[in-house]
């Protein structure tokens, strides 16, 4: 594993974006439109990102 940083786009705003290295699952906010963003899949250093839908009443309790 490199420690280049990982280059990817917010699917909202189409910000370009470059962040340390992350991996699946991992989130991320978008420094453009504040969405959280989750690392979907991350392949040749190209980081594939999908909105978060915050639902923050279907988790624990
Ligand atoms: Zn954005």
């Amino acid at each position: 594993m490199s420690t280049a940083a990982l280059a990817g786009s917010c699917p909202e705003c189409e910000t370009d974006l470059t962040v340390p290295p992350m991996v699946h699952g991992e989130t991320l906010s978008c420094p453009e439109c504040m969405l959280t963003l989750r690392v979907e899949d991350v392949r040749d250093g190209v980081l594939t990102l999908q909105m978060v839908e915050v639902q923050l009443r279907d988790w624990g309790q």
